[in-house]
């Protein structure tokens, strides 16, 4: 099969990869973008946005998500229901083959891939997936209504969680590894004022218990006594923090030590003339929508410079 040629491919779709497209779409470059499996990317699996300008009374991730790309279509970006399986970024056009069996080659390249929740690595946490294990409160918790749950996790997304699920269950703990929160002072307020959550301190998870009907208890141990102890409840959720998806991209692209694609100075520039990276894929500080945004818009300013000062010959 011949490979199609686009001048800009965006591989995500989260609010770095669509605004990326706004800007390539206004600049004339023909976006394409791959949306990869989480169409949205993880806005769509959180509660009310109330820090992004513009929505002085929140709106829902999903549908900020979906104006966004309407925004991105409206100037003519091409976006595919459909994940990039292989990159070769060895030279220019840079060839990609999708999940749908497509081979493009693209002159550019913006990564966008987001980042992913992170998971214990427990046996018993794959066991019971779906079954009283979830890593998205917003989408799980209806699930557990009048039910006691567990949030493991002690940054500002674990007890956004917990705050989250107290409105729909009859107990949440917090279970926290060390004897202090990493969240924000303003999360922690809303925690520890909270009389439905009950943090439960230097605990780590050491298994989650359950049978056929999914999770009847989680086994936790405290980090200072070393003593175990089994506390009863019906949900597990995770908020332990973000990998970044880069794994396709290993051995080709520079990655800082956590995994993140290494930008150059203020610019969305890679190592590679030509790739370019937005978003939380190479941010392991702000993590925010509204950045994750502005970097899509510097990907893809960066990225028509980049185009018009070195065109490939046809
Ligand atoms: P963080 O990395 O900030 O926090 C992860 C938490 O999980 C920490 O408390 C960490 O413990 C704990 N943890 C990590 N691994 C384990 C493990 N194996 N077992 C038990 N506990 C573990 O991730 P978040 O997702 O909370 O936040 C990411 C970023 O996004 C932050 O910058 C945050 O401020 C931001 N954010 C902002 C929001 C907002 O502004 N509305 C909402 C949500 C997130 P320890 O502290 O001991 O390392």
């Amino acid at each position: 099969m011949n490979a199609e040629r686009v001048k800009c491919l965006i591989i995500g779709s989260g609010p770095a990869g669509y605004t990326a497209a706004i800007y390539a779409a206004r600049a004339d470059l023909n976006p394409v973008v791959l949306e990869g499996m989480q169409s949205g990317g993880q806005l769509t699996i959180t509660t009310e946005i109330e820090n992004f300008p513009g929505y002085p009374q929140g709106v829902a991730g999903t549908e900020m998500m979906s104006q966004i790309r309407e925004q991105a279509e409206r100037f003519g970006t091409q976006v595919r229901a459909d994940s990039v399986i292989k990159a070769d970024l060895s030279k220019r056009p840079f060839c990609i083959e999708t999940e749908s069996g497509a081979k493009i080659e693209a002159e550019s390249v913006i990564i966008a891939t987001g980042a992913s929740a992170r998971w214990l690595g427990l046996e018993s946490e794959r066991e019971f997936m779906g079954q009283g294990v979830s890593a998205c409160a917003t989408c799980d918790g209806f699930f557990y209504k009048n039910e006691v749950v567990a949030v493991i996790g002690g940054g500002d997304t674990a007890c956004e969680e917990a705050d989250y699920l107290s409105k729909i269950c009859k107990k949440v703990y917090l279970v926290v590894r060390r004897n202090e929160l990493r969240a924000s002072k303003a999360m922690q307020e809303r925690v520890l004022s909270n009389e439905k959550i009950e943090v439960l301190w230097n605990s780590k998870p050491n298994e989650i218990l359950g049978d056929i009907n999914g999770v009847n208890a989680l086994r936790l141990e405290d980090s200072i006594s070393g003593l175990t102890r089994d506390v009863e409840l019906t949900g597990v959720f995770l908020a332990i923090g973000h990998n970044p998806n880069t794994d396709l991209f290993k051995g080709q692209i520079d990655l800082d030590s956590h995994g993140y694609i290494e930008t150059q100075g203020k610019t969305s520039k890679t190592n590679i003339p030509g790739v370019f990276a937005a978003g939380d894929v190479m941010d392991p500080l702000y993590r925010q929508a509204i950045v994750a945004a502005g970097s899509g818009c510097r990907a893809a300013m960066d990225c028509e410079r980049f185009l018009s000062e070195n065109p490939i010959a046809e």
